[in-house]
């Protein structure tokens, strides 16, 4: 919950006083029909993972909030409210801008991707939510409590990113006729999550760097500011820095009997995605004999979105190192440095632990013991 005097970092605390002037009736908005950005007011109200939730989540997404496209959020006579929404909208506008341009991804029934978000909730944390019967996909952003002040994530590229990425792989993963269960996206637990996550932070690494061409100049780390203490949250170049490992021989298993649920992170989700993430790290900054980088963001944007559609529900991390390959070999079919670069993807890997056979099942289970262990000793992380 949020509490105690926070300085203004959005207008979560003007919503009871002030009518939000970007806010109109949806259906009189004449831009409406052609936009595939919505952003939503949700007024401040409670949308942490309580009953509150269940309770809150009708009024989802929220009051209509219009853009006129001739007002930037740099302007002086802004308010901070306006900035804060302003460039939320712009945040959403340039991830959906990339999805579309960069990656060319449409939607596996042909109608057009409708990128939704609602912005003002009090909520500690960002989220995508899956589309129901009665509600579309969409994301939501609370406020992170940095020293006392509130900062909005919608703020923040990155989190945006991240949170769009997720409804990028619950669209693509596991969706067509092969899929006979109907289930769509990663299944949100251990490993095949891990990868929901790691997927999420590569996309959102590569959409915030794209405009820098000099891969050496990129920033790795994922929610600057959002971590504990105004940390960032986690680093694709070095992910122990923010407690993930970075190889196989640090993953952390979990029992087969333990159920996935939110304190155990749905058995961590966001711990073991650090070593698929490094993958990323590896695979962009690798360097041919001449020093010079092997792959463009582009590229590495293009393989990862071609081997996403490779994946199902209930991928590993060997499938997904099976999958870049696999794209990386239509992609360089005509290429002569084809065997160069898929040496080097096959090493991204390696690095990291990763190829194309399962962990044994002796050191799972040996791992799952040893967990049991010290979590019966009051241990809370037991990997190491
Ligand atoms: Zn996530």
């Amino acid at each position: 919950m949020i509490q105690g005097n926070f300085i203004q970092a959005d207008c979560i605390h003007r919503l009871s006083s002030l009518m939000c002037p970007h806010e109109i009736e949806e259906k009189n908005d004449a831009e409406a029909e052609n936009l595939t950005v919505k952003i939503y007011n949700f007024g401040g109200r409670d949308l942490e993972e309580t009953d509150d939730f269940s309770k809150n989540k009708k009024f989802l997404p929220g009051k209509y909030l219009s853009f006129k496209p001739d007002i930037t959020y740099l302007d002086a006579n802004l308010s901070g409210c306006d900035k804060q929404c302003l460039k939320a909208h712009t945040n959403v506008t340039n991830v959906a801008q990339f999805i579309n341009d960069v990656l060319q991804h449409t939607s596996s029934n042909g109608e057009e991707v409708i990128y939704i978000s609602s912005i003002n909730c009090k909520l500690n944390n960002a989220g995508w939510l899956k589309p129901l019967s009665d509600r579309p996909a969409q994301t939501i952003f609370g406020q992170c409590n940095v020293n006392g002040q509130l900062r909005s994530y919608a703020v923040a590229q990155d989190m945006v990113a991240h949170e769009f990425f997720h409804g990028l792989n619950y669209q693509t993963v596991g969706f067509d006729s092969l899929e006979r269960s109907g289930r769509h996206g990663f299944d949100y637990r251990g490993e095949s999550g891990s990868l929901d996550e790691s997927y999420a932070d590569i996309f959102a690494i590569l959409f915030s760097n794209y405009n820098e061409l000099n891969i050496q100049q990129w920033i790795w780390e994922i929610g600057q500011g959002f971590g504990e203490e105004g940390r960032p949250i986690r680093d694709l170049s070095n992910p122990s820095k923010y407690n993930q490992p970075e190889h196989m021989d640090h993953y952390c298993y979990y029992s087969p009997l333990e159920r996935a649920e939110k304190h155990n992170d749905w058995l961590g989700v966001h711990y073991n995605s650090g070593i698929h993430n490094k993958v990323a790290y590896n695979l962009l900054t690798c360097k041919n004999a001449s020093g010079e980088y092997i792959f463009d963001a582009r590229t590495v944007a293009i393989i990862f979105y071609l081997a996403l559609k490779d994946l199902r529900p209930t991928s590993l991390f060997k499938d997904s190192y099976i999958a870049v390959q696999q794209a990386a070999k239509t992609l360089f079919r005509n290429d002569p440095h084809m065997r160069e670069k898929l040496k080097a993807i096959s090493e991204a890997f390696k690095k990291v632990g990763i190829d194309d056979s399962s962990p044994g099942i002796l050191k799972r289970i040996r791992y799952a013991i040893l967990r049991a262990w010290s979590r019966s000793r009051g241990h809370s992380r037991t990997c190491e």
